[in-house]
């Protein structure tokens, strides 16, 4: 009978464990980013309901279409809250002034898929969120990207005009 030598036999045990361990990583990153699309549509639940299914689909696409994964900060804001933040920065929009009030905007950070540590964008990468691929879908749906207010860019945020 052909039997196969003691060092090949090792090296297939271990290509064998090798390809079941990445297999398990991928199956378990997978899930683990579908909650995390789950999570992030029900943070969007307390807007309006038209700007509801904006922003699902502009996250959702985010989520298949760049290598970014989205982490919501701010979306509906009481009258109080935008008081507080107008206060503590008069950049920030006047209380019942701020498309926030109405439910209208949100705000998110996004980070690199492939980057174990870091890979964040946030309120200042202008470029890198010019270059994410991001603004391209958000004018798809008509959304108005923060990055281009004339006073103060705010590239976390996108609000619906
Ligand atoms: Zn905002």
């Amino acid at each position: 009978m052909f039997k196969l030598p003691n060092i090949i036999k090792k090296a297939l045990i271990f290509v064998l464990v090798l390809l079941a361990i990445i297999y398990s990583c991928l199956y378990i990153n997978t899930h683990k980013f579908d909650r995390h699309n789950e999570t992030q549509l029900a943070k969007l639940k307390t807007i309006n309901p038209n700007a509801y299914l904006i922003f699902s689909r502009f996250i959702n696409d985010i989520h298949t279409h760049t290598p970014y994964i989205v982490y919501i900060q701010s979306t509906l804001r009481s009258y109080k809250e935008q008081e507080k933040l107008h206060n503590d920065d008069p950049f920030n929009a006047k209380p019942g002034t701020s498309k926030h009030n109405k439910g209208l905007a949100i705000d998110f950070n996004v980070k690199y898929k492939y980057c174990l540590n870091g890979g964040w964008l946030k309120k200042a990468d202008y470029l890198q969120w010019k270059q994410s691929g991001i603004i391209t879908i958000a004018q798809k749906y008509g959304l108005f990207w923060g990055g281009n207010f004339k006073t103060k860019k705010d590239c976390v945020h996108f609000e619906i005009r």
